[in-house]
């Protein structure tokens, strides 16, 4: 069976989306004296086949909460904070284009401070630990957490695992991070 959908502009609950001589309600939505309006906030779905009319709802992305991986990619690296745009949560995708903040300060590596722990473009795996004020403050200080999958800053190749160092293969660079204890592993975990 064919149907044909189409999907249009966003609306409100309450807001008008036909009259009822044209369509009937669909999902998420109902007739009232006449006038077929939406339930929930979302965007208007037509149905010409079934001559109806209703509302896709809006899927609201929900902010990571503490508690939770999250994985992404570093988007600003400085010595003591780093911002990391986030693509997963609890291993899930996510399009919301949230950022987390990591302080690095208050991480401590094995063997003492580390000078660089994350770098710019550094794909990491971290877990919430505050989201006070809307901020999604990050840690990597667990052995599963921090830098899964980086790139030589010489040449550009992904660096491997190498005795706690990442040892690029291609022109000898070794990098130092907080890396996860399964950094370099193909595919990444998220
Ligand atoms: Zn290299």
């Amino acid at each position: 069976m064919m149907t044909m959908k189409s999907q249009g502009k966003t609306v409100l609950p309450g807001d008008a989306l036909a009259v009822s001589e044209e369509f009937l309600p669909g999902k998420n939505a109902y007739d009232a004296d006449g006038t077929i309006r939406a339930l929930l906030m979302g965007t208007q779905v037509k149905d010409l086949a079934q001559r109806e009319t209703g509302v896709k709802p809006v899927v609201v992305a929900k902010m990571p909460s503490v508690g939770d991986v999250v994985t992404g990619q570093i988007e600003t690296a400085q010595t003591s904070v780093s911002n990391m745009k986030i693509y997963y949560v609890n291993g899930l995708p996510s399009s919301a284009g949230f950022v987390g903040i990591i302080f690095l300060r208050e991480e401590r590596g094995g063997r003492g401070m580390r000078r660089t722990q994350v770098k710019l473009g550094d794909i990491v795996r971290a877990t919430v630990v505050s989201t006070m004020n809307a901020m999604i403050h990050l840690s990597i200080n667990e052995p599963h957490l921090g830098v899964v999958a980086t790139l030589c800053s010489n040449c550009g190749r992904p660096l491997s695992d190498e005795g706690g160092r990442a040892q690029c293969y291609e022109c000898g660079n070794q990098e130092d991070r907080k890396f996860a204890d399964d950094f370099g592993r193909q595919p990444i975990q998220p």
